[in-house]
C-alpha cells in the first residue's frame, strides 16, 4: 500500500487555524487593533462597512513593519513577541500566538500598508486567500493600515452563518469598547459607514468610560481600589441602583487584557449583594493587575479566558475590594434615593391594584356566565382540540391545604378553583380536573393578546407622569430603532433624545411598572430568544414581553385572577401550549381517578 499521509498546504493549514482564531468581523476587529496596541500606537482607527462584512479596516500610527516583516507576519506561528517559552510567562503584549494575520489573511482579501519611522517609502501588499498577489513600495503614512475585504468568501459554509448586520456590529463594537477601555490613554475612531459612531481622545479611565457609555455614567461611578501582594484591583462601579436590567456592561480586565470569567464576576455580584434588585446588573470596569507568572493565557486561542494559580486568592481580593468601594462611599439605596430619579420610577410605578390589573388583563368580567364559554369549548365532544397526553400513572396530586385556603370561596363544589403549590391553577371540569400551569398560561394569553396588536390593532399607551430617558449601548440602540414599529404596536410611546438614548413616555395600558426596567428588559429577553430559538421578529417580541410580565410561579393568586386565566387561555387560538411549547394546562379524566381506588 502506497505513503497516503502528506502535509497540508499552508492555505488549507491556514483556513483551519482560521475557524478557531476568526470566528466573525468581531475577532478579526479584535486581533487587528490588538496588533496595533503592540505597535505602540497613539491613535487607533476602525473603520467597518455593512457590519464588517464588505470591508473592516484598522489604520493606526504604532511601528510598522519593513518590507520582510510585513510578508513574514502572514506566515502562521511567526511572531515578533515572543522568542521562547519563557518569554509566555513574562508577557506584555497582547499577542504572541503569531497566527491571527495569518487566520485572517486565509479567509479573506487582505490589504496591508505600512511603513517604519525614518523610511521614505513602506510597502503595499495584496493577499487573497493567503496567496500574496503583489508587494511594491508605496508612499504612506508611518504605522500600518490594513483592510479585511469580504471575510469568509472563500468559506461560504461561514459567510452564511453570520448574524444579521446589527448582531455583527454589536459584536464589533463590544470588543472596540473593551480595547478602548482597556487603553484610555489611546485615541480611538470607530466610524460605521458614513457614520461616525466613536471619536475618543486619549484621557483619563473615568472620561474614557463617559465618553463611551454616556454623560449619566458621571455622577454613578465610584472608585474602587485595592492592593495586596499578589494582584492589584483598580477601576470603577457603577451605583447598585442605576443596575440594569441587561447585562453586558461588566468589564474585568486582567493585565490590561478584557476576560471573561463567571467565577470572578461572582466576586462582585457577591460584593453587591442586598443592594441590587432581583435580577440587574451592576456597571462595572475593574482592573486587575498580577504578574504575568501567575496566570496562564494561553488557555484559549481567542485568549479572552485565563487561568490563574490561585483563583481563590484574587476573588477573596476583588470581593474585598468591591464592598470597600461600596461601603466608603455610602452607595445604599436608601441614602441615594432622595437625589436620584429613580425616586420619579417609584412614584411612577404600579398605579394600578391587582384587581384593577387582572380586570385589564382579561377583560374586566369575571362574570360565570363567561367561564361557561370555554367550559362549553371544552365540552362540546372536540376532544381533538384539546387532546392531552396519558397521565403519568404515578402521579398523585396533594390539594388538601389549598382547599383549605379557599374556604372562604362559596362556589359549588363543581365549580371550585383553586392554586397548587402556588404554581398551578386547579378546576373541575366535566370530564375530570384541570390542571393549569399559571406561568405558561398566562404567556400564552398574553402572547397572543400582543400579537393581536401587530395584526391592525395596536395596543393603547399609557401616558407616562415622568418620561424617562434610557441610554443604551449602540448597538442595542440600532436594534430598538430597527424595532421601532413593532414596539409601538405594543403601546409603548418613544422618541430619540439624544445620542443612543430614548425618551419613554408611554408603556402599553394593560401592564404596570417601570418604563425604563420594562423596554430594557423587553429589548434584553428579545436578545435572548434570538439566540436561543430562531422565531420572527414579531413573535419574539410578543414573546418577549408576554414572559417579562406573565404571572410567575410562586405567585399566590386570588380565585377571580384564576378564574380569569382559565378563561382568557381558552379564549386562545392556541390554548395548549405557552409560546415556548412549554405545556399550558392538563386534564387528568375522571376515568383515570376512578382507577385510582380499584
Ligand atoms: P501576534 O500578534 O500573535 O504576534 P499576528 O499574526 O497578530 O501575531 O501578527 C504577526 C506579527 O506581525 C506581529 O508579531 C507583529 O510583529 C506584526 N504586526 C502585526 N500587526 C502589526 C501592526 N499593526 N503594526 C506593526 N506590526 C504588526
Ligand atoms: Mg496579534
Amino acid at each position: 500500500m502506497p505513503d497516503i499521509i502528506h502535509l497540508l498546504p499552508d492555505s488549507i493549514a491556514n483556513q483551519i487555524a482560521a475557524g478557531e482564531v476568526v470566528q466573525r468581523p468581531a475577532s478579526a476587529v479584535k486581533e487587528l487593533i490588538e496588533n496595533s496596541i503592540d505597535a505602540g500606537a497613539k491613535n487607533i482607527k476602525l473603520i467597518v462597512k455593512d457590519a464588517g462584512k464588505s470591508l473592516l479596516q484598522v489604520i493606526d500610527d504604532g511601528a510598522g513593519m519593513s518590507e520582510m516583516d510585513a510578508r513574514m507576519s502572514l506566515e502562521r506561528h511567526a511572531t515578533s513577541k515572543i522568542q521562547k517559552t519563557e518569554d509566555l510567562f513574562t508577557l506584555h503584549t497582547m499577542g504572541f500566538r503569531g497566527e491571527a494575520l495569518a487566520s485572517i489573511a486565509a479567509v479573506s482579501q487582505f490589504e496591508m500598508k505600512t511603513r517604519l519611522a525614518g523610511r521614505d517609502l513602506g510597502t503595499w501588499l495584496l493577499v487573497d486567500g493567503s496567496e500574496v498577489k503583489r508587494q511594491e513600495p508605496v508612499a504612506c503614512e508611518q504605522g500600518t493600515s490594513i483592510s479585511v475585504k469580504n471575510l469568509f468568501y472563500n468559506i461560504p459554509a461561514r459567510r452564511n452563518f453570520l448574524k444579521s448586520n446589527p448582531v455583527e456590529l454589536r459584536h464589533s463594537i463590544d470588543e472596540f469598547q473593551r480595547l478602548a477601555l482597556a487603553h484610555p490613554g489611546i485615541a480611538f475612531t470607530l466610524i460605521q459607514g458614513d457614520e461616525m459612531i466613536y471619536d475618543l481622545s486619549p484621557s483619563k479611565l473615568s472620561q474614557r468610560i463617559i465618553a463611551l457609555f454616556g454623560k449619566s455614567y458621571q455622577e454613578q461611578l465610584a472608585p474602587c481600589q485595592e492592593e495586596t501582594a499578589l494582584i492589584k484591583v483598580t477601576g470603577y462601579l457603577g451605583r447598585p441602583e442605576s443596575a440594569k436590567k441587561t447585562r453586558g456592561e461588566q468589564f474585568l480586565f486582567v493585565n490590561q487584557r478584557f476576560i471573561k470569567n463567571n467565577y470572578l464576576n461572582h466576586a462582585v455580584m457577591n460584593a453587591f449583594e442586598g443592594l441590587l434588585q432581583d435580577n440587574s446588573f451592576p456597571f462595572y470596569v475593574l482592573f486587575i493587575d498580577i504578574d504575568p507568572k501567575h496566570i496562564d493565557v494561553n488557555v484559549h486561542p481567542t485568549k479572552t479566558e485565563i487561568k490563574f494559580d490561585d483563583e481563590r486568592a484574587v476573588y477573596a481580593v476583588v470581593r474585598s475590594a468591591v464592598r470597600q468601594a461600596l461601603g466608603s462611599h455610602n452607595l445604599t439605596p436608601a441614602i441615594d434615593f432622595k437625589t436620584d430619579v429613580n425616586i420619579l420610577n417609584k412614584l411612577n410605578a404600579a398605579p394600578l391594584s391587582r384587581e384593577q390589573y387582572y380586570a385589564e388583563q382579561f377583560g374586566g368580567s369575571m362574570e360565570r356566565s363567561n367561564l361557561k364559554h370555554w367550559e362549553k369549548l371544552f365540552e362540546s365532544g372536540d376532544s381533538k382540540l384539546f387532546s392531552r397526553p396519558e397521565p403519568d400513572p404515578g402521579m398523585t396530586l396533594r390539594f388538601e391545604s389549598a382547599v383549605n385556603h379557599e374556604k372562604e370561596d362559596e362556589k359549588t363544589d363543581e365549580k371550585a378553583v383553586f392554586q397548587l403549590h402556588l404554581r398551578y391553577v386547579i378546576r373541575s371540569v366535566k370530564n375530570g380536573l384541570m390542571i393549569i400551569d399559571q406561568q405558561a398560561a398566562h404567556e400564552r394569553v398574553l402572547f397572543e393578546k400582543f400579537m393581536k396588536h401587530f395584526k391592525g390593532e395596536p395596543g393603547s399607551s399609557q401616558q407616562s407622569l415622568f418620561p424617562q430617558t434610557i441610554n443604551f449601548t449602540p448597538t442595542d440602540f440600532a436594534l430598538v430603532m430597527e424595532l421601532e414599529q413593532e414596539i409601538t404596536a405594543l403601546g409603548f410611546r418613544f422618541e430619540v433624545f439624544g445620542k443612543n438614548t430614548l425618551l419613554v413616555s408611554g408603556i402599553p395600558s394593560e401592564i404596570t411598572g417601570n418604563e425604563k426596567d420594562l423596554l430594557e428588559s423587553l429589548i434584553e429577553q428579545f436578545k435572548r430568544n434570538q439566540a436561543e430559538l430562531a422565531v420572527p421578529v414579531r413573535e419574539n417580541l410578543a414573546s418577549a414581553l408576554a414572559k417579562r410580565i406573565a404571572i410567575k410561579s410562586g405567585q399566590k393568586l386570588m380565585a377571580p385572577e384564576m378564574e380569569g386565566l382559565v378563561e382568557g387561555l381558552f379564549a386562545c387560538s392556541n390554548p395548549n401550549y405557552s409560546p415556548e411549547g412549554n405545556t399550558t394546562f392538563y386534564v387528568l379524566d375522571t376515568s383515570k381517578i376512578e382507577g385510582f381506588f380499584k
